[in-house]
Order: C-alpha cells, then sequence, then structure tokens
C-alpha cells in the first residue's frame, strides 16, 4: 500500500513525501518537474515524471503501488499569474484535477487529500476566517481551486470515496533539517522574497502598496510552517483511513502580520538591513486574511511545533543560504 503525492518535487510537495517517509510510510511521486526538482525527493521516494492528466499513466501507477491514498499539489499558484492567464490556471488546476480524480474514483483509491488556499474565500469581511464562510473567491487561482473543492465534495457524495481539503494560508519556511526548502525559480512569495534579499541574491525588494484599510497600510497574512502544514496532511490521512469521512479545514494558525512586519522580521533574523522599495498594489491580492484555525486542531488533534514568525523567517533563512552555498559550489 502506497501514497501517491502529485507535485511531490515542488516546494509544499517535497515536505509531504519527507513527512511520509519519517511515518513509515510508501511514497510515490508523480511530478512533471515543470517547477519541481527531481533532488527534492532523490533516493527517498519513487519518482515518476508524467503529468496528472496522462490518465493511462496515472492508472498504471496507482495499480502498480497500490495506492490507497493520493495527496493532490500539482497545480499553479501564483496570485497574478492567475489574473493574466486565467486559462492556464483552470487547465492545471480545475480540469487536471478532474482527470485526476476520474483516475482515483476508476481504481478505487479511497482517500484523497487536495491542497486548496485561503483564496477561496476573496476578502472575507469578518476574521478571523472559518470554514463555513461565503466562497468568494477574487481570483482566477482562487476560482480554479473552489471548483475542485465543489467537485471532490460532489465525487464523495456519488462514489465510494472520501476528501479532505486543507485551505491553506500563506505556507513558508523550510524542513529544520534542511532536507528540502522552497528552490522554485522566480519564486514571487513574500517571506522568500524578503530572504532572498537578505542573502544579496536580490538587490532589492517591493512592497506592494502601503495604503491599504490596515494599522500599517499592507496587507496582513496568516504565515504557516510548512513542516506544521505537512504534518496536518499526515494527520487527515491517518483520520480518513480511520473511518471519519470527509472534511474541509483551514490550515493556519490564525495570527495576522503585515507585509512590513513580515519584512522587519527578515532584517532582524538575518541582522541585516536591505533595500525595500514601495510600490503600487499588486493585482488580485486580498486585503487581509487569516485563518480561524480551530477546526484544523480539533478534527485533526494537530499541534502545530513553528507557530512563531521568527522561526519561520529562520529556518528559510537557513534554507535560502544552504542554496546560495550550492550554487557557489
Ligand atoms: N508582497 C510584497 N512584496 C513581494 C511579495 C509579496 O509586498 O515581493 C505582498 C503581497 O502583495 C501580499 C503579501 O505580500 O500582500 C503576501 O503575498 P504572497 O505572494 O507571499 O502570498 P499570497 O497571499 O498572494 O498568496
Amino acid at each position: 500500500m502506497s501514497v501517491l503525492v502529485t507535485g511531490g518535487a515542488g516546494y509544499i510537495g517535497s515536505h509531504m513525501v519527507w513527512e511520509l517517509l519519517d511515518h513509515g510510510e510508501e511514497v510515490v511521486v508523480l511530478d512533471r518537474l515543470s517547477t519541481g526538482f527531481d533532488w527534492a525527493v532523490a533516493g527517498a521516494a519513487t519518482l515518476v515524471v508524467g503529468d496528472i492528466a496522462d490518465q493511462e499513466l496515472v492508472e498504471n501507477v496507482i495499480r502498480e503501488h497500490e495506492v490507497d491514498s493520493i495527496i493532490h499539489f500539482a497545480g499553479s499558484i501564483i496570485v497574478p499569474e492567475s489574473v493574466s492567464d486565467p486559462l492556464g490556471y483552470y487547465l492545471n488546476n480545475t480540469v487536471k484535477s478532474r482527470s485526476l480524480i476520474e483516475s482515483a474514483v476508476r481504481c478505487g483509491v479511497r482517500h484523497f487529500i487536495f491542497s486548496s488556499t485561503a483564496a477561496v474565500y476573496g476578502s472575507p469581511k469578518h476574521f478571523p476566517v472559518g470554514e463555513d464562510t461565503e466562497l468568494r473567491p477574487e481570483s482566477p487561482y482562487g476560482t480554479s481551486k473552489m471548483m475542485t473543492e465543489l467537485m471532490l465534495r460532489d465525487c464523495a457524495a456519488a462514489y465510494d470515496f472520501d476528501y479532505t481539503v486543507l485551505r491553506y494560508f500563506n505556507v513558508s519556511g523550510a524542513d529544520p533539517e534542511q532536507r528540502t526548502g522552497q528552490s522554485t525559480k522566480g519564486a514571487t512569495h513574500l517571506i522568500k522574497v524578503a530572504c532572498e534579499t537578505a542573502t544579496g541574491k536580490r538587490p532589492h525588494m517591493e512592497v506592494f502598496g502601503t495604503d491599504y484599510d490596515t494599522p500599517d497600510g499592507t496587507c496582513v497574512r496568516d504565515y504557516i510552517h510548512v513542516s506544521d502544514l505537512v504534518n496536518a496532511h499526515y494527520l487527515a490521512l491517518k483520520r480518513m483511513r480511520n473511518g471519519k469521512g470527509s472534511l474541509v479545514a483551514n490550515c493556519g494558525y490564525g495570527n495576522g502580520y503585515s507585509v512590513l512586519e513580515v519584512i522587519n522580521a527578515v532584517k532582524d533574523v538575518a541582522q541585516k538591513d536591505f533595500e525595500v522599495r514601495v510600490s503600487g498594489r499588486r493585482p488580485g491580492d486580498a486585503v487581509a486574511i487569516v485563518a480561524e484555525a480551530e477546526r484544523c486542531r480539533q478534527e485533526l488533534d494537530w499541534k502545530p511545533r513553528f507557530d512563531d514568525l521568527n522561526t519561520i523567517v529562520e529556518h528559510a533563512l537557513n534554507w535560502e543560504n544552504k542554496l546560495a552555498r550550492r550554487n557557489r559550489e
């Protein structure tokens, strides 16, 4: 019996692979290596290079490896890119997910975990945002994920199959043991960009908008350590295997930090000042989004280990320094 991790060579997926291996699971990774790296899982798990929409390949992998559960990370994740390329996002995140779900149903895979996003809420009026809040995504990225959530809901009602949707808030940090981390080229996420600036990979960075209705005028987000996030997935897998059924849960800590607070944390932890330029708002950005985080703790008995902004930043910086050393060698 094994777990199929799609997108397992990517940032979050590769942390998931290590989490599963640490718990003694058999893991097979399916990744087309468009943004992921084979070294992220090399020597650790079986890697199949291919597309999640290649049903012949996927169904062969499921049968050959006796896959009982799929954890589905593969997809596109950049909000502004989705605004300029909506069809690309609906293809990668919705159409191809439909194909994967169909393969899962056909082959009798019983459990499916889907990486969704807080972007399905859009700009909610109340904080923190609970799972039963109306979904009003404001970007094609958020809509593309919401559509897959709805497909899973309907499939679980129709077929012998259960699912967990985990709605990620802002995932950041890296494996404390530095076995993997965020290596994506041209990354756009705030903590990654700030760490690249602190380590000299970028000459300066930008703050997208200082005129929002927040205490310091910059957007507020709930940053969650990637290792705590993947642990929630492992607990969700155990929960479904124990017959507890489907679940939709937020993955965040319930703490909000502004863009400027994050940048200051990176400067403090790195003990380095760097140039920060103010620029205009970025399309598709929600003002503020912070998780109501109780369901994950209660339903999964989730006990986060790294709920601290400086720890997240420290692990992200350690990984950035490791990448910089590797590039020099
Ligand atoms: N951000 C920024 N400068 C950057 C990258 C991000 O000011 O170089 C801001 C972005 O506008 C948003 C917040 O940081 O308000 C978090 O953005 P990120 O891309 O990390 O995640 P998102 O919330 O869009 O998924």
